[in-house]
């Protein structure tokens, strides 16, 4: 079997103004992906007849499988099947099933069908309809001159099975898996520069190999079948020795996944309070399956008068003893294994004594209490997401 090019065309002016994110995009890849194909490119345009033509027929030269997605819906800016069907010079006809049931869905609602749906039963001549089960437009796929065209709507919930059902079946059919094989490895507290600086000077010959930053924590993907084993495991150890410090994983997962699973495997639970992170880092750990056997409460204190509340106390002006303070009263109160409190100035017009983006941590577990302090740079915005992760960060470290 053949190695397989895969394009999608995304059909659609609002992904054009930023109005909607291209997910089927990111979904489509990670599905692929998963069974074991990659997209090859990606396509997006407005809804303009000419300029859907020309791209589909540039994709269509250069692809063997071309996925459209948008632009099959009933109103008069939805007309992807129309310009494919015209630029491959294919007929469409009725489908009085498909109608008929369109018109069945329409009067079970006490409605007549408005006459515009009609074109959503049109089938291109010789194609097969694919089954739309979270919508009225079918799917549909086109063999042509050796190629396969799949026409797909463009809501993620009814593009998305279709992909699975009908894209994923076909291509594991009719051509041959990737033998690219992603690994991931998982750094913290390290610029993305200096870090490939330092992995070049022991990095292997041919070996393909990415670096993926966001949020203060950078991924390295590398592709394990790029080189043989024996130099891989090589520069796997040099990795590992190199960078001990600054690893938090070996997989593909956000941070707060790693220290998820960090907690999980060690049987611990945890308590937050937070005040310059808003809720933000509880709001990481509850996206896992299992969250409430390992977060036992997160306070969000914003305030001053909050925090006094929450000591029963006065509270300190220095921060290194507040978050002390609050970190302590945190694992009394509930009972956690670990505790971390989380103070902060974010700015941009400090409201505190502090600079901006200095950060105060304090982690507790039932023996001591750990002080940790970050200068963090960039907007608001920055410094508290960056926040999260130096605690995400810290807790590793501790539970380490
Ligand atoms: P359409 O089939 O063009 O009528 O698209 C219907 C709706 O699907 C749009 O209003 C978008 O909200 C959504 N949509 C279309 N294309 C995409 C895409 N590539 N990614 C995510 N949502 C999309
Ligand atoms: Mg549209």
């Amino acid at each position: 079997m053949n190695t397989v090019n895969i394009a999608l065309l995304s059909v659609g002016t609002e992904l054009l103004l930023g109005d909607t994110v291209n997910t089927n995009l990111s979904s489509l890849g990670q599905t692929l992906y998963n069974n074991g194909f990659i997209l090859s490119s990606e396509v997006t345009v407005p809804d303009k007849k000419e300029i859907i033509k020309d791209e589909f027929l540039k994709l269509f030269d250069k692809n063997d499988v071309i996925i459209s997605c948008g632009g099959i819906g009933p109103t008069e800016d939805d007309f992807t099947k129309e310009v494919i069907c015209s630029a491959l010079e294919i007929d469409l006809e009725v489908d009085e099933e498909h109608l008929s049931w369109m018109k069945s869905r329409w009067e079970a609602r006490g409605f007549t069908m408005p006459e515009t749906n009609i074109k959503q039963a049109q089938i291109p001549v010789g194609s097969t309809k694919l089954i739309n089960s979270q919508g009225t437009a079918p799917g549909i796929l086109i063999k042509h001159s050796g190629k396969y065209i799949f026409i797909l709507p463009g809501p993620p919930r009814e593009f998305n099975p279709l992909v699975i059902d009908e894209v994923v079946p076909l291509l594991k059919d009719n051509f041959s898996a990737t033998n690219k094989e992603y690994e991931f490895v998982l750094f913290f507290n390290q610029a993305e520069s200096s870090l490939a600086e330092e992995i070049n000077k022991f990095k292997p010959e041919g070996l393909d190999l990415a670096y993926l930053a966001s949020k203060g924590v950078i991924k390295l993907r590398y592709d394990k079948n790029s080189i043989d084993e024996v130099n891989l495991k090589e520069f796997l150890t040099r990795l590992k020795d190199t960078f001990k410090d600054s690893i938090i994983g070996y997989q593909n997962i956000p941070a707060s996944k790693a220290l998820f699973n960090l907690l999980k495997e060690k049987n611990l639970t945890l308590s937050l309070v937070e005040s310059i992170t808003g809720g933000n880092l509880s709001s990481e750990i509850i996206n896992y399956p299992g969250a409430s056997s390992i977060l036992l409460a997160a306070n969000t204190l914003y305030s001053n008068e909050a925090k006094k509340e929450y000591l029963s106390d006065d509270i300190s002006d220095d921060w290194e003893t507040l978050s002390k303070e609050l970190s302590e009263k945190s694992i009394k109160k509930h009972k956690s294994s670990i505790s971390l409190a989380i103070l902060g100035e974010a700015g941009p017009i400090p409201s505190s004594n502090y600079k901006i983006g200095e950060i105060f941590i304090a982690i507790s577990n039932n023996k001591q209490t750990v002080n940790f302090y970050h200068k963090l740079r960039g907007s608001r915005e920055d410094i508290i997401n960056r926040a999260v992760n130096n605690a995400i960060w810290d807790l590793i470290n501790f539970i380490k």
